[in-house]
This record gives structure tokens, C-alpha cells and sequence, in this order.
């Protein structure tokens, strides 16, 4: 078979590689057919192996390990920047993960001569600064726009960008062009991804369900009542996908939201209906119990939880990340503007409660909940 491009998705387990990885194979794709390859650290797990994708295990951390499995696919056209990692500080988050994109790109660049666009996902962090620097570095006044300045605080986009822009610009005759995506909070399926806000909140209903208990809001009041914006994984695997093959997108950054704008107050209902739960009024005046302390402990239940389902066998820490539940239900949401994807040509959407249940279908499906 020949293939029009051939993607190489570094982070394929992930909220967004995932959702690339159903989406880049099917035949009504722009710029398909694809090939696919998709790199992730551990061995492939069930829920992957269904996508006719070439798995490559390899840790991009790993200089060596990242030459010798990368440096053969000589025929990558597209790649997708879908992984990060996380360390204790910002500073150390900027040389672990400009350590991982160098030691791709540097496989990849010099072996691959058909290499014509590299999609990379940041988010908007861009616009509110890292987690380390919350509440002490002012945020851009929202809603987001793509032209807002960096901010004057240490954030590894920044050191993503710089590597991108220095790997393209000295790439000559042969056009080498990039995107960089920036979503909000991403609703989609991984029970891989560092970062899984629906994955975790599912959890928690199914464990408020087998325990037979409300299920109680673990923000604070500025987000059971603000306007919230999220991101559709497939949306973004979309959005990618739209800048890799339109010459629009060429060289430029983009906001990457649903396009509508939610409360908490209504999703949490949503919520509550899937899991048949009992749903709750957020109660300003009790004190707040975050996520971190609501599922202190809960490893046991959930083994008895995964037990009596028959569920894909996932151990509590894997599947909920309570931290993140708390950092993104913590405070308002800032929002932004889809704008400039518009009148750059790309009209995609979701409607977000839609979108929530269709996580949540989806995850039921695979036997991640109940
Ligand atoms: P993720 O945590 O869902 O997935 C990461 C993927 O990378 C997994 O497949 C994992 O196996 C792989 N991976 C991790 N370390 C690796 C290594 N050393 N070698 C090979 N593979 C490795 O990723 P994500 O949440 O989509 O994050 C990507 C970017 O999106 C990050 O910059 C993040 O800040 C940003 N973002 C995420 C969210 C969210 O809600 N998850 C929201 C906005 C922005």
C-alpha cells in the first residue's frame, strides 16, 4: 500500500495520541491515507491494539534508546508532539522535556527527508503560567488570544517552542513547518495520561456509588459557578490534523477549545445521571474536602470496585489524578478565544456535555468503570 503522509505520534497512549491514533487511520482523513507510528514508554496496552498503528516502546528520554528505535523511520512525514513529563519544578520540567523533543527530532530530522510538518501541543498554561507559579505570576487578562506576549515566568512550552522554531528555521530548501496547540482542560480517554480530568471524576462517581454516598463537588464556589471552556481530544486531534496538511495553519499557534462554554453546576449533573449517583448542590457554607483528601485511602474499595465489575484490572493511582482534579476545580476558569482557528479556515467544534458523555460511554466501553 502506499501511503500520501506517515505520522509519527510520540506519545500515542496519551489523552490526545490516543485519540490521533483512532482518527489518522481512517480512510476520509485529510491528508490520508496515513501510516502511523506511535511512540510511548511502557508496553502496549489492550486498549490500543486495535488501532492499526506501529507501536514502538521506546522512553524519548533515553538519547540513545530514542536514536536507535527512531532514526530507522526514514519515511515520517508528520510528527505529532502529543507527551511531556513531569518534575518537581518548572526549571526541571524545561530541560526534561526540551531533552525529550531534541532527542526526537534529532533521530528524526537528519533520516527522514519527507519530514514536513511538526504539530505540538502545549496548552494554556501559555497564558497562565506554570503550576508552580500559580496565584504569583498574573495571569493574561482572558478570554486567551494567540498574540498574548510569554509570560515572565520559566515554562518548558516556552523551551518547546524555541527548540521547534530553531529546528525548522535551519532546515534550507526543504520546507520544514510546525503548529503549536493550546488546549484548555482536555476531556478524552487515557487511563495513561498524567493528566485525566473526566477519567478521575468518573472514579470517584463509581466510588460515591458503591459507597453509596452523594457525589459532592470537590472545587471551590468560582468554579461550581463560573464559565468554564474545554477540549475535546478528538476535537484536537482534528485541529492537528487540520494544521498538518492545510497551508493556512503553516507556522502558527493556536487556542484549541470546544467552542461553547459550561458550569461545573450543570456538567455535575451530567455526571451524577451516568453513574446514577445522588447529585448535590455545591454547599458554600461547608468547608472545602478536595479531591486528594476525599480519595485518601480509597485504593482498596476501587480493587473491590474493579473486582465485582470485572473491569480492566487499573490500580487506583493509575487511573485517578486527584491533584489535577484539584489545581483545575480549584479556582475560575479562564477562557479563550477560538477565533484566529476560525478565520484561519478550521470550523470545528463540540458541544462539551455531549462530549462528557461520550468520554464516559467510552470508558465504560473499554471496562475502565463501571
Ligand atoms: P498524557 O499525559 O495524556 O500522555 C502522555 C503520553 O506520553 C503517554 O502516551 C505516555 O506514555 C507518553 N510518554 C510519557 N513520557 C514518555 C517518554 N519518556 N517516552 C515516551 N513516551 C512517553 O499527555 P497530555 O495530557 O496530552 O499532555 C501533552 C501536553 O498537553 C502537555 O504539554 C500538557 O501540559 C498539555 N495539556 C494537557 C491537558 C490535559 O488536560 N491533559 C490540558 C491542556 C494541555
Amino acid at each position: 500500500k502506499t501511503y500520501e503522509s506517515v505520522a509519527l505520534i510520540v506519545g500515542v497512549t496519551g489523552i490526545v495520541g490516543n485519540s490521533l491514533a483512532e482518527i489518522l487511520p481512517l480512510s476520509d482523513t485529510p491528508g490520508g491515507p496515513w501510516k502511523v507510528y506511535g511512540v510511548a514508554r511502557r508496553p502496549q496496552p489492550s486498549w490500543s491494539a486495535e488501532h492499526p498503528v506501529q507501536y514502538i516502546q521506546c522512553d524519548v528520554s533515553d538519547e540513545i534508546e530514542t536514536l536507535s528505535k527512531l532514526s530507522p523511520l526514514t519515511d515520517v512525514t508528520h510528527i505529532f508532539w502529543v507527551t511531556w513529563a513531569n518534575r518537581p519544578t518548572e526549571s526541571e520540567c524545561c530541560h526534561a522535556n526540551g531533552a525529550m523533543l531534541r532527542h526526537v527530532l534529532s533521530a528524526v530530522v537528519p533520516n527522514a527527508p519527507s519530514l514536513r510538518h511538526v504539530c505540538l501541543q502545549t496548552g494554556h498554561k501559555h497564558y497562565i503560567g506554570p503550576f508552580e507559579t500559580f496565584g504569583k505570576v498574573k495571569p493574561h487578562d482572558p478570554p486567551f488570544t494567540e498574540d498574548m506576549p510569554r509570560l515572565d515566568a520559566p515554562n518548558f512550552y516556552h523551551t518547546l517552542e524555541d527548540i521547534l522554531l530553531e529546528t525548522t528555521a535551519g532546515r534550507g530548501e526543504q520546507t520544514l513547518t510546525w503548529s503549536v496547540h493550546r488546549p484548555a482542560v482536555i476531556f478524552g480517554f487515557s487511563p495513561h495520561s498524567m493528566m485525566n480530568l473526566i477519567g478521575t471524576l468518573c472514579v470517584y462517581a463509581a466510588i460515591c456509588k458503591y459507597e453509596n454516598t452523594p457525589l459532592k463537588f470537590p472545587g471551590t464556589p468560582a468554579a461550581w459557578n463560573c464559565y468554564s471552556v474545554a477540549s475535546d481530544a478528538d476535537l484536537i486531534a482534528e485541529h492537528q490534523i487540520w494544521a498538518a496538511v492545510d497551508p493556512n495553519a503553516r507556522n502558527e499557534a493556536f487556542n484549541c477549545s470546544n467552542g461553547d462554554v459550561f458550569k461545573w453546576k450543570h456538567l455535575w449533573r451530567i455526571l451524577a445521571e451516568q453513574f446514577g449517583v445522588e447529585y448535590v448542590e455545591f454547599d458554600e457554607s461547608e468547608e472545602r474536602v478536595s479531591m486528594v483528601e476525599r480519595m485518601k485511602g480509597k485504593e482498596r474499595v476501587w480493587g473491590e470496585i474493579v473486582k465485582a465489575e470485572g473491569l480492566a484490572p487499573t490500580k487506583l493511582e493509575e487511573v485517578a489524578v486527584c491533584w489535577f482534579v484539584d489545581v483545575i476545580l480549584g479556582g475560575e476558569c479562564m477562557l479563550d478565544s477560538m477565533n484566529k482557528s476560525k478565520e484561519h479556515g478550521f470550523l470545528g467544534f463540540r458541544n462539551t456535555g455531549t462530549s462528557l458523555i461520550s468520554w464516559i460511554d467510552k470508558m465504560k466501553g473499554y471496562k475502565i468503570i463501571p
